[in-house]
């Protein structure tokens, strides 16, 4: 079969490597100048040395990505695990915790329990148990998070002092409005994946290994190609691109976000518009420089990923010390990735900066769901949606890869994975 891909994140790279594998013609269209999973990835240099980093920096273990880690284990990624130590503080304020492994905290011994500690260390433990149990109990998706914790009588200081910033500086990205509407099981299976006992890992070479590794042997990819327009006719699908360049295709594969998948389609059906449109999508502003401003108060404080909550405890930013992400970089000077920044860095310090777009989890997405499930059944279907947005859970690149895996099913190609 002949097969266009549009998009060239995980989950494009991931259908190409499936469909290319499976012995069929696969034509990738990015718009981007280079593989879209390593488009924002930056290569800098500090005292004479050329150091390259992923962004964002993308963290994953073996009970919430199974898929991921089965692709990567197949074309030969490398993996290690991080250093999980995580702080938490007020902005400006002395660190109220650091923990040395992210997500299953323990008070180091000698710390002082305060009354906020003790409720965020009894609550954590709560939740481990009465989330399994919740869960195994048919938890409706209807019940929002914030409607869960109140029910529960979760403590004000484990909300807003550990799962919020958690939440929506780190595992969701999203604002604390989208997290309030996050269905709790969702949430609840997430947390009940990350507070087991599995290391947290990082791919070893970064997104530029992966792509590489995706890719090789596709030797039809068009970069900066942006595809404009998408038709399907009765043997087959049109496409077009801003430069005005016809082809046609017996399958395509669209994996772009949502939003974006919308924009190409020439002629939607309004199914299909409905299930495009139920998926919205958060901000997510991040940017890598060396502001010490945007890190705890003492150096010595300073774990991997730190998360710094705002004074009114309505958002929290997360700076990531690029160097203990990157603990082959021979350099003293701090390199770190603030994602949602709630202060600026001294514009000097700035390396690079990017807005990028998460889709968040809802009511109307979950709905949206159940409608790429119906289309993806219809005979003679000849366009695909695929994405992070694109399977349940939290959207991450597992759940993008998890759709690939669906549509390459529904395609009948062989999988040995
Ligand atoms: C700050 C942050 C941190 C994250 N951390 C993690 C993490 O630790 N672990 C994890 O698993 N996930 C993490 N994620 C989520 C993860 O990065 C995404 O879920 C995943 O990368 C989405 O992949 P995708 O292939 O669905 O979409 P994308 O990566 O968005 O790929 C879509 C591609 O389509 C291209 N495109 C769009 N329109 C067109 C067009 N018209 N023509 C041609 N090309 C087009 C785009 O340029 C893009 O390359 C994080 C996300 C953010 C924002």
């Amino acid at each position: 079969m002949k097969i266009g891909i549009i998009g060239t994140g995980i989950a494009g790279l991931s259908a190409a490597w499936l469909f290319n594998r499976a012995g069929h013609r696969v034509t990738l269209y990015e718009k981007h100048h280079t593989l879209g999973m390593d488009a924002h990835s930056i290569t800098f240099e500090q005292k004479g040395v050329a150091l390259r980093t992923d962004v964002p920096p993308r963290i994953f273990n073996v009970t919430q990505w199974p898929n991921l880690l089965n692709l990567y284990r197949e074309v030969g990624v490398a993996f290690d695990p991080i250093d999980p130590s995580q702080s938490f503080c007020l902005i400006g304020q002395p660190n109220f915790l650091n923990v040395d492994v992210a997500y299953q905290p323990q008070v180091p011994d000698g710390s002082e329990i305060t009354e906020q500690l003790n409720q965020i260390m009894n609550d954590i433990a709560r939740l481990a148990l009465g989330a399994s149990q919740d869960l195994a109990d048919g938890l409706s998706a209807q019940t929002t998070l914030a409607d869960y914790l109140q029910r529960q009588d979760y403590s004000q200081a484990f909300i807003t002092d550990f799962l919020y910033p958690i939440l929506a500086s780190t595992v969701c990205t999203c604002s604390y409005d989208s997290l309030n509407a996050y269905p709790a099981p969702v949430i609840l299976e997430t947390l009940l994946n990350l507070f087991g006992s599995q290391p947290l890992l990082r791919t070893k070479y970064g997104a530029q290994d992966v792509v590489r590794r995706l890719s090789r042997g596709i030797d039809d990819i068009r970069y900066g190609t942006e595809v404009c327009a998408l038709e399907p006719t009765p043997s087959d699908v049109r496409l077009e691109t801003t430069q005005g360049k016809v082809e046609t295709f017996d399958h395509l594969i669209v994996a772009t976000q949502a939003n974006q998948a919308l924009d190409i389609l020439s002629n939607p059906s309004e199914t299909e518009c409905k299930m495009l449109s139920s998926f919205s999508y958060d901000d997510v502003p991040i940017i890598v420089h060396q502001d010490s401003a945007l890190m705890p108060v003492k150096r010595k404080k300073w774990a991997h990923i730190n998360l710094l909550i705002a004074p009114d405890r309505r958002a929290t930013m997360c700076s990531v010390l690029m160097n203990r992400f990157n603990p082959d970089w021979q350099i003293d000077q701090p390199i770190i990735q603030t994602i949602n920044p709630l202060i600026e860095p001294q514009p000097e310090t700035i390396i690079a900066q990017y807005n990028l777009q998460r889709p968040v989890v809802n009511e109307q997405s979950l709905a949206g769901l159940d409608l790429l499930k119906l289309l993806h059944q219809k005979a003679g279907r000849r366009i695909w949606f695929c994405g992070s947005y694109a399977a349940e859970g939290v959207p991450l690149l597992e759940s993008a890869v998890l759709s690939v895996l669906r549509v390459a099913n529904r395609l009948l190609v062989p999988i040995g994975m």
